[in-house]
């Protein structure tokens, strides 16, 4: 294939804007923003998640006391019953010491249900601190979470404006090629990254290897528009007067 020299030259500016191209390309998928997201967004879940279940315990428990107090009334109640039976002066002495019989027992039910209670509200209160505690996780969590995605869209913002204008670049460059040259620098960038490099040093400035001195005798000879590409990667070589040849 052959091409003016000139304007094989002009494919180190395409090759260039392709190369910033491909940065924010790799930049977009790559962006330290998305896994701060995910491990964020993993620490929320988790939070809801014993938010949730410490609700569900808190709740269940708020039921158990509410019986308890209730149970803890009725024996109350009952024991108010007795005792004003008692202090009527209506009963017979054999009831009395019934009564006193069941007011004793009462006693000691009323004290177990009372510990009972008493063990289930610091549970209560355990859960409570509990819950603060997720809480404020949560919100920091949720925060993060919030943080992180601003910055990834502060960062994509950055991102598509660069490309903005490396597509306008690209645009205004790629008219200036015959349409055998580009469709070449498009197949050899789609394989293999880099459509066109400077050869320099003997150099490809596509994949880096130093060409042997067959090839580079080669390439002296070729004509100056004839389209020379690396053997290793394909990479069209333009030569410049820092290709040392
Ligand atoms: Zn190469």
């Amino acid at each position: 294939m052959k091409a003016d020299s000139a304007v094989q030259r002009q494919l180190l500016e395409l090759a260039k804007v392709d190369a910033e191209l491909s940065r924010v390309e790799h930049r977009r998928r790559t962006l330290p923003e998305l896994a701060q997201i995910e491990d964020a967004e993993k620490l929320v879940r988790e939070h809801r998640d014993t938010r949730v279940s410490t609700q569900t315990a808190a709740s269940d428990l708020d039921r158990e006391i509410a019986r308890q107090e209730k149970e803890i009334e009725s024996v109350r109640a009952r024991e108010d019953r007795d005792r004003k039976l008692m202090e009527s002066g209506s009963v017979q002495a054999k009831q009395m010491n019934d009564l006193q019989h069941e007011l004793d027992t009462l006693a000691r039910r009323q004290s177990a249900l009372e510990d009972d209670l008493l063990e289930l509200m610091e549970r209560r209160e355990a859960l409570e601190l509990d819950g603060q505690r997720t809480g404020a996780e949560l919100d920091k969590a949720e925060q993060a979470l919030a943080d992180a995605g601003r910055r990834r869209d502060e960062a994509v913002a950055d991102l598509d404006t660069t490309q903005a204008r490396r597509d306008e670049d690209r645009a205004k460059l790629v008219p200036r090629f015959p349409e055998p040259l580009l469709k070449l620098y498009e197949r050899v960038r789609a394989q293999k990254g880099i459509g066109a490099a400077l050869l320099r040093a003997r150099r490809c400035g596509a994949c880096q290897l130093e060409l042997d001195r067959s090839t580079i005798s080669e390439i002296k000879t070729a004509a100056e528009d004839e389209v020379v590409q690396c053997e290793n990667c394909g990479a069209i070589l333009v030569r410049t007067l820092e290709s040392g040849l």
